[in-house]
């Protein structure tokens, strides 16, 4: 019986240092980091994407205000070699705008290229980073994965320690049982322990002469309670 008691003692130590292996897995530590990382990437790709349409949508503006000025400068090239105007004067003022449109139009032409070039770079960007975000999304499956493992095994390992604490427990006395659970918070993997026959094994401070005496001298072999440390004596 006293030593059932301790069995179940040296499980429940075990069980909770399982159980603190579970709460503070490495892995859980570098997947809370990966998912961070993940986060940041995602909203960096959002704002690349949101920079393209930018871009792209600039870009068909510029093409249309070139559309627009090549048209202007068509039709009035159509007017000047179509002989519609005479008039010397007339026809230098038309001369004059048609190159000025048509400088515009080049001018337009080439602020799309800048924004063709523009887009290109940001497409290269999102390319990389979409790697970058593929790569980090990889890791996180794998330390997903090895948390479930090692959870699974540590569950495995819990239930086994269950299983033998139930066997214990049949053979302890239950108002033992129940100082044993109450005293366990405070005195955690020595709550109960055994008398050597000159000193509780628990005590924080030499067991005083008297105490040790009256111990010894208790009659049977039903476990004490140390009237200076508290602890659970087994004898
Ligand atoms: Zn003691």
């Amino acid at each position: 019986m006293t030593n059932a008691l301790l069995d179940i003692q040296h499980l429940d130590v075990a069980a909770d240092q399982l159980r603190h292996r579970r709460s503070n897995l490495e892995q859980r530590a570098a997947l809370e980091q990966a998912l961070a990382e993940q986060r940041a990437e995602q909203t960096r790709i959002d704002e690349v994407a949101a920079a393209r349409v930018d871009v792209a949508n600039r870009q068909r503006r510029l093409e249309s205000e070139a559309q627009i000025v090549s048209s202007k400068a068509d039709a009035d090239e159509a007017k000047l070699y179509g002989g519609e105007v005479a008039g010397l004067r007339d026809l230098e003022a038309l001369q004059h705008e048609i190159a000025t449109l048509r400088e515009r139009q080049s001018g337009f032409e080439d602020q799309v290229l800048e924004a063709m070039e523009e887009s290109e770079e940001l497409s290269t960007l999102l390319a990389e980073l979409g790697d970058a975000s593929d790569g980090t999304g990889r890791r996180v499956s794998v330390l997903e994965a090895e948390i479930g493992v090692v959870e699974a095994e540590i569950e495995t390992e819990l239930e086994q320690l269950a299983t033998d604490r139930a066997i214990k427990v049949a053979e302890v006395d239950d108002a033992l049982l129940a100082e044993y659970e109450r005293l366990r918070p405070a005195f955690g993997a020595a709550t109960a322990v055994l008398f050597d026959r000159s000193k509780c094994l628990g005590c924080p401070s030499i067991m005083p002469a008297m105490e040790v005496d009256r111990l010894k001298h208790l009659d049977g072999t039903d476990p004490a309670s140390c009237s200076e440390c508290g602890r659970i004596v087994l004898r």
